[in-house]
């Protein structure tokens, strides 16, 4: 069955719980960034435009259950004063996300207005998925919306388990972009269809990289992984970031058809001779990094290459940073393919906090098609895998 969107059903005086990220970054009782509070705003003011009761449920962080200290600083509290900043409307807040206080809180709600409950997360049965949990959330309305593409991949009570109690339940407007955009990558990216990899290691990457070279164009390789394939084809790599346990499973790779057509590897390197801010660096116009040094960042001529696929490209997908980005020295591969990506006429899908804080910082944001708000859930629907969270909306 197909799942209902936001606009299918009729929400006028019911009681819908939306399911939020709003695990955003908290430091002494502030919120140091509010994008994921900004990016469910469309669904909450379509919600509240149309008379709704709602409850919002969010996990926050990763508290340890029963911990006081975490109750405390893990409290979503700051975010139902963030929320009605933003909205100019009360968000009320009640101090649990099952039980009588609940309820009542419920039950007071008027058409519009906004309830935000305690951390799910401070109950062991969230992440547990326990039934019984889910079925005591599912009591409190009538409607359930999930929006919370960030923990899609997860099956949660308050993602999955949920949905079986509750009759109506549809994606919420944050989800169904990330779905819209996501998919069409999988299904009919327009080509040419340019994919760029970056990061520390290969091995969160192995699947993705797997399904990726088959569909792509293109698939730029940069940053700490690019060495582990490079040293698989037994280039000298100095010291260099290698994860020689995957070594076998890159020299399969670099075996495949596919990849050879379609992988292009770092050809020259910024390197340091340390990992470190301040270290002596300097631009390696060749492909093997001299002993002593470690490749920290893509050279000029990776750049080149990569931008020249990516102008010509029609869809890209980037995950994963091109070199030690959060080091001055070694980010200008990072921040110039970003602005590439920026420049170009593809449609541009970018994942994972790293390129997020990239994009940012190369001032180019607002010209990127789609900014996933879930790095893990991203990656995990571009391998193909199905996500809980969102079938369980279609399964109904
Ligand atoms: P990941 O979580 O696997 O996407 O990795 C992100 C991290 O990879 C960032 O913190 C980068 O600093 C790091 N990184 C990128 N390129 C390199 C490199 N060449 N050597 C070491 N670390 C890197």
């Amino acid at each position: 069955m197909a799942k209902l969107e936001l606009s299918d059903i009729d929400v006028a005086g019911k009681r819908v719980i939306v399911r939020v990220d709003f695990n955003v970054p908290i430091q002494e009782g502030k919120i140091t960034d509010e994008t994921r509070i900004t990016a469910a705003l469309p669904t909450l003011l379509d919600l509240i435009h149309r008379n709704a009761k709602i409850i919002l449920i969010t996990h926050l962080g990763r508290p340890t259950v029963g911990s006081a200290a975490d109750r405390e600083t893990l409290s979503t509290e700051p975010i139902a004063i963030a929320l009605n900043r933003k909205l100019g409307r009360r968000v009320a807040h009640v101090n649990d996300c099952i039980g009588e206080d609940v309820h009542n809180a419920v039950e007071s709600l008027e058409n519009g207005e906004i309830l935000l409950l305690e951390n799910v997360r401070f109950y062991a049965e969230e992440t547990d998925n326990d039934p019984e949990f889910a079925k005591q959330l599912a009591s409190l309305a009538d409607v359930y919306v999930n929006d919370a593409f960030g923990t899609a991949h997860r099956a949660h009570a308050s993602t999955e388990g949920i949905t079986q109690y509750i009759t109506t339940c549809a994606v919420g407007l944050l989800m169904a972009r990330e779905i819209h955009y996501l998919s069409m990558t999988l299904e009919s990216p327009e080509r040419p269809y340019v994919a760029i990899l970056g990061g520390a290691k290969i091995s969160d990457k192995i699947t993705l990289i797997e399904n990726l070279i088959g569909k792509v164009d293109s698939l730029l390789i940069g940053g700490g992984m690019a060495y582990t394939f490079l040293s698989a084809m037994d280039v000298s790599i100095g010291n260099s970031l290698v994860e020689t346990e995957k070594l076998d499973v890159a020299v399969n790779l670099i075996k495949k058809k596919d990849f050879t057509e379609s992988v292009l590897l770092p050809a020259d390197h910024i390197v340091g001779e340390s990992f470190d801010p301040e270290t002596e660096s300097q631009v390696i116009d060749n492909v093997s990094v001299p002993n002593g040094w470690q490749g920290l960042d893509i050279g000029p001529k990776t750049v080149a290459a990569f931008s020249e696929r990516i102008a010509s490209a029609k869809t890209v997908v980037w995950n994963g940073p091109l070199g030690v980005y959060e080091f001055e020295k070694f980010a200008k591969g990072t921040i110039e393919v970003a602005k590439q990506i920026a420049a170009s006429d593809a449609v541009s899908i970018i994942g994972g906090g790293d390129c997020v804080a990239a994009i940012q910082q190369a001032g180019v944001a607002d010209r990127i098609t789609h900014i996933s708000t879930g790095g893990g859930a991203s990656l995990e629907f571009l391998e193909g895998k199905p996500l809980p969270g969102i079938t369980a909306l279609t399964d109904k």
